[in-house]
Parts: structure tokens; C-alpha cells; sequence
């Protein structure tokens, strides 16, 4: 994925003739979005799962624990969401995408806030995704 990303950046950067800001929109649209939203619909259809006995569960049960005593968690993990957050917020700021990208990102951010909670912008270095 990542690596698909800066390949098809690395071009983007030899053919002077293509628009950047159009294939950065493209990357975030086809890739990075798409990511986010398939790995959200998964979150929320996830199942949980004892780390003793590995019971699984449709529910976590109301206890909060299984009935081994084993501690429930997650399937889906909340870095698996997040991970293309932040590169497709360093595309779109840093090309000239159409400004209806940036609020779809930024209104998926504030949705997974409203899930997980406010995390700290990461301060990452746009040369790791291009
Ligand atoms: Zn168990």
C-alpha cells in the first residue's frame, strides 16, 4: 500500500506533463479513504474475542469479561483505521486537492475522534509517503 503510494508518486514526479494534485486526489480518494472507511464498516461489525480461552463473541458480554474470566478484546484494532489518516491529511494539505477531499478527511478524523478519542497530530515527514 505504502509502497504502491510512493511508486505512483515517484511517477508522478518523472512525467511532468501529469497533474500531482490530481493524482494526489485520486491516491486519497481510491486508496486511502476507501482504507479507512472498508476498515471502520469492519470495526463496527468486528467481533471480540477472550485472550484466555479465545471464546469468541458477536457481543462483548456485560461483565466485561469471559466467562473463563479471560480479559475481551477487540478484533479490529484502532491502528488499523488510523494508520492512513495522517498520510491522506499530508497529501491533501500539501497539493492543491479540490477542497471537498479535505473535508472528507477531516470529517472522517473528527468521526474516529468520536469513536476513540482526540489523539495528538502526529508530526510525520511527507517524504515517508512520497
Ligand atoms: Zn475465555
Amino acid at each position: 500500500m505504502k509502497e504502491k503510494v510512493e511508486k505512483q508518486m515517484e511517477l508522478v514526479s518523472k512525467i511532468r506533463a501529469t497533474d500531482s494534485a490530481d493524482v494526489a486526489r485520486l491516491v486519497i480518494e481510491r486508496h486511502f479513504i476507501r482504507d479507512i472507511r472498508g476498515n471502520l464498516r469492519k470495526f463496527s461489525q468486528q467481533e471480540f474475542r477472550c485472550t484466555s480461552c479465545n471464546e469468541k463473541y458477536r457481543r462483548p458480554p456485560l461483565s466485561g469479561i469471559c466467562k473463563c474470566g479471560g480479559k475481551i478484546i477487540f478484533t479490529i484494532s484502532e491502528g488499523s483505521i488510523v494508520k492512513y489518516l495522517e498520510p491522506a491529511l499530508l497529501l491533501a494539505r500539501n497539493f492543491d486537492v479540490p477542497p471537498y477531499i479535505l473535508q472528507n478527511i477531516e470529517l472522517t478524523k473528527r468521526y474516529i475522534e468520536s469513536i476513540f478519542g482526540r489523539e495528538k497530530e502526529k508530526q510525520e515527514a511527507l517524504g515517508k509517503w512520497i
